[in-house]
């Protein structure tokens, strides 16, 4: 980790601005799941036991640009009350005179949550003189919020601009860790797994891994794109016609550089895409015509088995069927379960954000991997090996 974290500051008597991630979903007023809410306790507990005051900032929705009573962050202040144990004051905008006095009358041990940022366009521009206000109201900046690290906004980026010191907290410090050591130091073997709907989402994670991995484990929607371009029938299965020429040349170089490139060898196929509709499990090249692949089938569940077994280090992105049906979820649940081992043999496990992160939590194995990323689109541009704004916008350790 090169950049500085909340670790490496006196925060004693100071106010400790930290842009967090409160994007919950809210449902009638009641936050269905805190999971990002829990996430956030590591850092704002250490810096409320180290002395200083606590202003936090966070994004809800998209409201863009416009006050929308249904995406305050109201609700989760209510929330961040219980689980702190002490009180948060809500405050009724994230800039302006009224919060600039509310900021500045906070007293050690005090957490200030402002209201959504992007109530006010000037977030999600990077707009100058929004990022300054934000910046006013606190002495120091951490950003522990990687799931928008990805976007130069005015609470991830333009704020640091005006801050004399910017470090990460607990959480960002976590997933820049894993991330980077997945890409830059890995142990071998070194298996990527991916999935999900489509390639085309993908391509960069997909090439960028290509150069680092001893083995690629393709499954999900997408495994249908490289077993068409690879010659098969795949009925009605989803396929990306436009990516054919791009899967095969994946499928030329994974052939001359010779990665270990493991498509599905079977497939449950079914008639409609339903869970109640009629299916089968069948050899990849007897798919039924009209039928649609919607999971890898149980030959493939062990192939991958091994080859999971075998790895050091594992990355996973994106699901191996439509796992939010029950008949097709079984591939997603066999390599959790694949990887929850693999754990305890000793290997590094990553899951990238989104679908595949869902998927390990409804399982309830989201503590028996390594590390389960909490942005999706953040955890693919990391992998993908771009350098993410709001991580490099951070203080740089003393050399
Ligand atoms: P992504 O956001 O690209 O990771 O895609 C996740 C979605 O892919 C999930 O909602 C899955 O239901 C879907 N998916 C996985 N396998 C298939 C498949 N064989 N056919 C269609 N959709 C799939």
């Amino acid at each position: 980790m090169k950049k500085l974290t909340v670790r490496d500051i006196d925060v004693e008597g100071r106010k400790v601005l930290v842009r967090v991630d409160f994007n919950v979903p809210i449902k009638d007023g009641i936050i269905t799941d805190d999971t990002r809410v829990r996430a956030s306790l590591p850092t704002i507990s250490y810096l409320l036991e180290h002395g200083a005051a606590v202003i936090l900032m966070s994004h809800l929705g998209r409201p863009k640009g416009k006050v929308v009573p249904e995406m305050s962050l109201e609700p989760v202040a209510r929330r961040l009350e219980e689980l702190l144990g002490c009180p948060v004051v809500m405050a009724d905008d994230c800039v302006g005179s009224a919060v600039e006095e509310k900021a500045a009358a906070l007293q050690p041990g005090d957490v200030l949550l402002l209201e959504n940022l992007r109530f006010h366009a000037g977030e999600e521009k990077n707009d100058p003189g929004f990022a300054e206000k934000l910046a006013a109201l606190g002495d120091v900046y951490v950003n522990d919020a990687f799931g928008t690290a990805h976007r130069a906004h005015a609470s991830t980026e333009g704020v640091t601009r005006f801050m004399s010191v910017s470090v990460a907290g607990f959480l960002m410090e976590k997933e820049i860790d894993y991330l980077s050591r997945a890409i830059a130091d890995p142990e071998r073997p070194y298996t990527a797994i991916l999935g999900g709907a489509k390639i085309s989402g993908k391509i960069d994670v997909i090439q960028h891994l290509l150069d680092k991995v001893d083995t690629m484990l393709v499954g999900g929607g997408m495994m249908f794109t490289f077993l068409k371009a690879r010659g098969y029938g795949v009925g009605a299965s989803l396929v990306e016609e436009d990516r054919l020429d791009m899967a095969r040349s994946i499928l030329e170089r994974v052939e001359r550089e010779a990665i270990n490139f493991v498509l599905p060898v079977d497939t449950i196929a079914a008639e409609a895409f339903s869970e109640t509709a009629k299916s089968v499990t069948v050899p990849i090249e007897a798919i039924p015509a009209g039928w649609i692949g919607l999971d890898i089938g149980p030959e493939t569940i062990e192939l991958f088995r091994v080859e999971i077994a075998k790895s050091k280090t594992i990355v996973w992105n994106g699901p191996m069927g439509v796992f939010e049906m029950e008949p097709f979820a079984a591939g997603t649940r066999a390599v959790a379960e694949a990887l929850a081992e693999a754990t305890r043999n000793g290997a590094t496990t990553i899951v990238g954000g989104g679908d595949s992160a869902a998927a390990i939590t409804k399982l309830g194995l989201q503590n028996a991997v390594s590390h389960v990323s909490t942005g999706g689109g953040a955890s693919l541009e990391f992998l993908e090996g771009k350098t993410l704004p709001g991580v490099a916008a951070l203080t740089d350790k003393p050399a």
